[in-house]
């Protein structure tokens, strides 16, 4: 599942790509990806410029002239294209825009769980989803003091919590298994067992791995691709994650593979202890 660095990577080659072109048509073949009106989200599309493409968390949004802002969410396996309406369709498209310039993007998928949605620009932040993301790992607005007070609240096991968008936006379980490993933390430490200097380290780990993350192009994994096609670099960079039975890099102790919130989680036994 594309995580925020794999996101920010997509959204950086769409601003490339295709800002400032103009929708001419949009054709929804598989209607489930679109949540509400079908025709409606068609039909509103029509004729609109897109001026900027942001990111919350592991949401992009596509903000067209008058207001208007797609949400989409790729999920598991959504991808996004740019390709000349002449190009032949791949199997799993699912949604078409064309362009005025006879370009088209095209939404790939082929699970099926990702999700667009059409809503006023100015609503966004109420989006339910969007409106309980915790802050940005990467932007200033994630402070040590507001993290130290949410993990206090929390008796889970620190993977999962690392997990919840609410606690902090764009890790999904890749990243939280790297940076609990960075951070020698066990998977299992009850968040609220944590002290001040651990939170603090973790919090570093955090923005550093994922910057260096989004460096990188993000991380391949199966399938994810950037809007390029271009596969990720940091899978080179993973310490934990896909290791299991590997050496750990820190000590030689092997690295050993458990679930967690029903969550194929890896860490070091040997560095990575739970605080009692
Ligand atoms: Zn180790």
């Amino acid at each position: 599942m594309p995580e925020l660095p794999e996101v920010e990577t997509v959204r950086r080659g769409l601003v490339k790509l295709i800002q400032n072109k103009t929708i001419k048509n949009v054709k929804v073949i598989y209607p489930k990806i679109i949540t509400g009106d079908v025709g409606q989200f068609e039909q509103q599309l029509h004729g609109k410029s897109i001026q900027s493409i942001g990111r919350r968390g592991k949401f992009l949004l596509f903000n067209f002239d008058q207001g208007l802002t797609m949400i989409s969410h790729l999920r598991m396996e959504g991808k996004y294209f740019v390709k000349s309406s002449l190009d032949p369709l791949e199997k799993h498209t699912h949604v078409i825009f064309e362009f005025v310039d006879g370009s088209q993007l095209r939404y790939n998928d082929v699970r099926k769980f990702g999700r667009m949605q059409l809503i006023k620009t100015q609503q966004v932040k109420e989006v339910s989803n969007l409106a309980k993301l915790g802050p940005e790992p990467l932007d200033n607005q994630f402070l040590l003091a507001d993290f130290i007070q949410k993990l206090a609240g929390k008796k889970k096991a620190i993977k999962p919590v690392l997990l919840d968008q609410t606690v902090v936006a764009g890790l999904g379980n890749i990243y939280a298994d790297e940076v609990l490993w960075l951070s020698k933390i066990h998977p299992l430490t009850p968040a609220n067992k944590l002290s001040p200097a651990q939170i603090s380290l973790l919090r570093q780990q955090i923005i550093k791995e994922l910057t260096a993350a989004v460096a990188a192009g993000g991380t391949t994994i199966r399938s994810y691709t950037d809007a390029f096609e271009h596969s990720g670099k940091f899978q080179f960079d993973l310490h934990v994650y896909g290791r299991q039975g590997q050496p750990c890099q820190r000590c030689g102790t092997e690295i050993v593979k458990i679930r967690v919130a029903q969550r194929g989680t890896h860490f070091c036994p040997n560095c990575q202890r739970v605080t009692k």
